[in-house]
């Protein structure tokens, strides 16, 4: 069956970046099964799976409009010291968990000073253009109880 509103598609697939670094691949792991039309993969991927079948191959190259957003620099701020953990070293390029007004986010250590950490609020693909090469591996329709919960269930496991 081709893919439509609450197919469940399985895929494998290989992100890369705009320099063609790999960020993220199924390729040695499982494909990902997810139910379309819920909102879980990223809008350009999911419109560009739209209609696609079994055994289909296709790249999609998506700008950060239709991926994570353009970068904030706003969202680059520095906080003092004495407001992070003080048991851990802070290092460029660790991740914290920030609850704000918008829920949490991940936040990046970009700056290190003496007495003051830069931090930056924005998606760590925020501004990068993305590219998909992904292959329809299975579908299938959702069950009404998969289309209830957004997600798939594989059998495995109860969520
Ligand atoms: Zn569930």
């Amino acid at each position: 069956m081709q893919i439509t509103k609450h197919t469940v598609a399985t895929l494998e697939y290989t992100l890369k970046d705009g320099d063609g670094d790999v960020l993220d691949s199924t390729e040695g792991g499982k494909p990902i099964s997810y139910v379309h039309g819920v909102g879980t993969l990223i809008p350009g991927l999911e419109r560009a799976l739209e209609g696609k079948g079994e055994g289909e191959a296709l790249s999609v190259e998506l700008g950060p409009q239709d991926a994570y957003g353009e970068r904030n620099e706003q969202l680059v701020q520095p906080v003092p010291r004495s407001e992070l953990p003080a048991e851990e070293e802070i290092v460029v390029g660790m991740q914290f968990e920030a609850r704000g007004a918008q829920g949490s986010q991940v936040v990046t250590v970009v700056g290190v000073e003496e007495d003051r950490v830069v931090l930056d609020g924005n998606h760590p693909l925020a501004g990068v253009t993305l590219h998909f090469d992904v292959k329809v591996v299975a579908t299938r329709a959702a069950t009404p109880e998969e289309i209830e919960h957004g997600h798939v269930h594989d059998g495995t496991e109860h969520h």
